[in-house]
């Protein structure tokens, strides 16, 4: 898929912006401060919805203005491809930010909105997914995954649901209530086994790319994925589990937790505890590994997330890449653009033009950013 045309209003530094990016790399170039994340930001509110910075969706709004907006022409769909417009606005207002979304002129709702144009987003505060808390990687696991099955996105929401309820009960928010409870547990099985069959089934795929690829980019080290969830081991990884094994082993979690559970008066059983394990020559890469290696993983993460999305969906993603380059020593930055060749369409930013990006190569176009101004070079 491609972005064909971008324009913001009152987004973060953006008074007004119109931009037509290319198909293939456009390399955001500028000094600090200048727009250059704030754009990508922008992109991946056309795919996601969210900004994947911050959860005060009020810090998008630009300083003084009541309301933002962002919205794109993208042209999507690959055997035959069609135009569609979306826009997203944020307006600030006293009972807190609400955002509205359109799709081709129409109001829709999250659920519609989101995915129509699909994103895999590098940002250096990814770098902390191997090491940081689970919630990281279960975000991450949720995010991609909703975009590339609108059902997964669904089931979540439902999830979700259910699992507010629950703890409300749980907190004594509500009454206590055996039936209730009765009825918020089967939500959560019947929701959350359809979660964690789509976990274990998206994390196998993306560990056989991520391992590939880092397998070229660093000969002799093994680099492994492992879903870690809450409610069911597998054992032997081998072994697919049916919808109904997934299910009972829920309930009888759910069982054995429900004491625990009524005692600390939260919810202690289902996905949302979930983990995902990385782990290099059988080490876990969280305790043992050195940034680097982290870093390595990360990307060759990303590299997987890309390749999966674009199988899943038969279409290539949009690739938004914040600052990769000044992560990544010189070897590192070649494996990594030669993981990029033939990529649709990618927006990189650099604070200066990478040098193992060729910015006079034909599918490569340089913008200079410079106060929220775009300039093609
Ligand atoms: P760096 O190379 O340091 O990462 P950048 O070009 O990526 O720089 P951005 O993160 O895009 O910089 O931010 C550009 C500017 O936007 C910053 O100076 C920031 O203070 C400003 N900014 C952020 N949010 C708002 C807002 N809501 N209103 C006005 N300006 C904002
Ligand atoms: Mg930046």
């Amino acid at each position: 898929m491609l972005l064909e045309h971008l324009t913001l209003a009152n987004l973060r530094n953006y008074l007004s912006l119109e931009f037509g990016p290319a198909p293939g790399v456009n390399l955001l170039v500028g000094a600090n401060a200048q727009g250059k994340s704030n754009l990508l930001e922008a992109i991946a509110l056309l795919g996601t919805g969210k900004s994947f910075r911050t959860t005060r969706e009020s810090e998008l709004i630009r300083r003084g203005a009541p309301l933002a907006s962002v919205s794109g022409t993208a042209r999507v769909g690959a055997a035959r491809p069609i135009a569609i417009n979306l826009a997203c606005t944020i307006v600030a207002g006293a009972g807190g930010t609400r955002k509205q979304y359109t799709l081709n002129g129409e109001g829709v709702r999250y659920a519609s909105f989101l995915g129509s144009v699909k994103t895999v987003t590098f940002v250096p505060s990814d770098l902390s997914l191997v090491a940081g808390s689970p919630s990281l990687r279960r975000t991450m696991l949720n995010e991609a995954l909703s975009l590339a099955d609108s059902r997964y996105y669904r089931h979540l929401a439902a999830y979700r649901k259910a699992l507010t309820q629950k703890n409300a009960l749980l907190r004594g928010a509500i009454p206590p209530d055996p039936d209730l409870l009765a009825v918020y547990d089967e939500g959560l099985v019947r929701e959350g086994t359809a979660l964690i069959l789509a976990r274990r089934h998206y994390v196998a795929a993306l560990g056989e790319v991520a391992s590939s690829v880092h397998g070229h980019w660093i000969h002799g080290e093994r680099l492994e994925l492992r879903y870690a969830p809450n409610v069911f081991s597998y054992g032997a990884q081998a072994v697919t589990p049916t919808e109904d094994a997934v299910a009972a082993a829920f309930v009888e979690r759910l069982a054995e937790q429900r004491a625990a559970e009524a005692a600390r008066k939260v919810s202690l059983v289902g996905p949302h505890r979930d983990d995902l394990v990385f782990t290099l020559d059988g080490e876990p890469l969280a305790t043992y590994g050195s940034q680097g290696q982290h870093r390595t993983a990360v990307l060759a993460l990303k590299v997987a997330e890309y390749a999966v999305l674009s199988d899943r969906t038969g279409e290539a993603p949009i690739l938004l890449l914040d600052d990769v380059f000044s992560e990544l020593d010189a070897d590192r930055a070649t494996a990594f653009v030669g993981a990029l060749s033939g990529v649709e369409q990618a927006f990189i930013t650099a604070t200066q033009p990478p040098r193992a990006l060729k910015t006079q190569a034909e599918e490569t176009v340089v913008w200079r950013v410079e106060a929220a101004r775009l300039r093609r070079c």
